[in-house]
């Protein structure tokens, strides 16, 4: 498969309002944008280092993901994500080579990136997204 770089980290907060000012004021960075992603039950803002961005994720429902991530492990890293050229065939090839899929299919993102994920049993812990901007 063809991974490009780190596209984003996802970081699980309780709130987008207490913690944007951490990497706003202390870290210098801009949020330059807030989104909803209704499918996913979260509302994320984005920051940008490079080409890689950071992903705050606040839960919009305790019973979502997001929601039940804080709930089980507290706020924090949640998910790393890497840009993929051809996020089908990378699909095919993780679940050729055993992986266990979380998403068979691409979906929609954030951003409207198509991103699909792999379920942490099998990539030692760390749930871990494919992304393509098509
Ligand atoms: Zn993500």
């Amino acid at each position: 498969m063809n991974l490009t770089h780190i596209e984003h980290i996802g970081i699980a907060v309780k709130s987008l309002e207490e913690s944007i000012p951490f990497y706003e004021k202390v870290l210098g960075l801009k949020c330059y944008a807030i989104e909803e992603v209704k499918d996913q039950k979260v509302k994320t803002a984005f920051f940008k280092i490079g080409d890689t961005k950071l992903e705050l994720l606040e839960s919009t429902d305790p019973d979502g993901p997001i929601g039940r991530f804080i709930e089980r492990k507290g706020q924090g890293l949640h998910h790393i994500a890497f840009a993929v050229r051809g996020i089908d065939s990378a699909l095919e090839e993780a679940e050729q080579k055993g992986v266990q899929l979380i998403d068979k299919k691409p979906r929609k993102g954030a951003e409207g990136l198509d991103i699909a994920f792999l379920h942490p049993r099998s990539t030692f812990g760390v749930l871990t997204e494919f992304c393509e901007k098509k």
